[in-house]
């Protein structure tokens, strides 16, 4: 197993993207913990990782606040003693034409998406650097990369997201530290099922493998990026797109 021993933090655990991964990760032999805004939807997670012999604890914490993000990993830090992944994958979209975009939708996206990047990097750095260990995963987007017209608050988080990670991956790099992203392209989950069927058909027409992604297939790059033998990999953007992007 690839990640016995370790301690592994996904946020935004509860479903989707992150649910793959947290199931990915204790599969692997990783403890797990898992954090989401919602302690129940998240507690099912933990119960279906423990039921096939994986091991995950929960934490409630709203990933836009430093304060929440200090409390979960002081917690860890005791039950367990170390960090060794950090997954910064909970997000959100508030899709609006600049035109009618309102401030809170511009302040809650980039409060999630990109603040709890670094509210979660700030309080896992100074165990990783303590430990001469740690890989750190952001989940970007390729809208970041691309734009996409409505969300202009999501594609400025999630190009936010990566030079945030490239700047922390420069600093750190000496201490055994990687600072990398995922940019996942169109996923099935939660997040795109809430759109209409004609953004799904547009966005259809620019993948060229013709499908939509999987989270699996996006779980498999962060586990990739997580591995001891990605020594030598940071500051970078892995696409998972199907060709979207290239
Ligand atoms: P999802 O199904 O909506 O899951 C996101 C999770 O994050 C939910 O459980 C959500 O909880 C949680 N969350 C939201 N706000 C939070 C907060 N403030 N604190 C803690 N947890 C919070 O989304 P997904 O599709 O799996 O996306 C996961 C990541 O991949 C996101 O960063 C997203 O931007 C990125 N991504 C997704 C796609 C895609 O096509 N799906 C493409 C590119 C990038 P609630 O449900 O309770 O709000």
């Amino acid at each position: 197993m690839l990640f016995e021993g370790r301690v592994s933090i996904v946020t935004g655990a509860s479903q989707g993207i992150g649910e793959t991964i947290a199931g990915e990760l204790a599969r692997e032999g990783a403890r797990v913990v898992l954090v989401d805004i919602q302690k129940d939807k998240l507690e099912a997670v933990a119960e279906r990782i423990r039921e096939s012999g994986g091991k995950a604890v929960c934490h409630e914490a709203d990933v836009a606040r430093l304060e929440d993000a200090t409390r979960v990993v002081e917690a860890v830090l005791r039950d367990f003693g170390r960090i060794d992944h950090l997954v910064n994958n909970a997000g959100i979209t508030r899709d609006n034409l600049l035109l009618r975009m309102k401030e809170e939708e511009w302040d809650a996206v980039i409060g999630v998406n990109l603040k709890g990047c670094w509210n979660f990097s700030k309080a896992v750095i100074k165990s990783m650097v303590t430990g001469r260990y740690g890989r750190i995963v952001n989940i970007a987007s390729v809208v970041g990369l691309v734009g996409n017209p409505g969300q202009a608050n999501y594609a400025a988080s999630k190009a936010g997201v990566m030079g945030f990670s490239r700047a922390v991956a420069r600093e750190v790099a000496s201490r055994g530290i990687t600072v990398n992203c995922v940019a996942p392209g169109y996923i099935a989950t939660a997040m795109t099922d809430k759109l209409s069927e004609e953004v799904k058909k547009a966005f259809m027409d620019s993948i060229p493998v013709k499908r939509f992604g999987l989270p699996n297939e996006v779980a498999f790059a962060v586990k990739f990026l997580l591995s001891e033998e990605a020594a030598y990999i940071t500051g970078q953007v892995i696409n998972v797109n199907g060709g979207m992007y290239m």
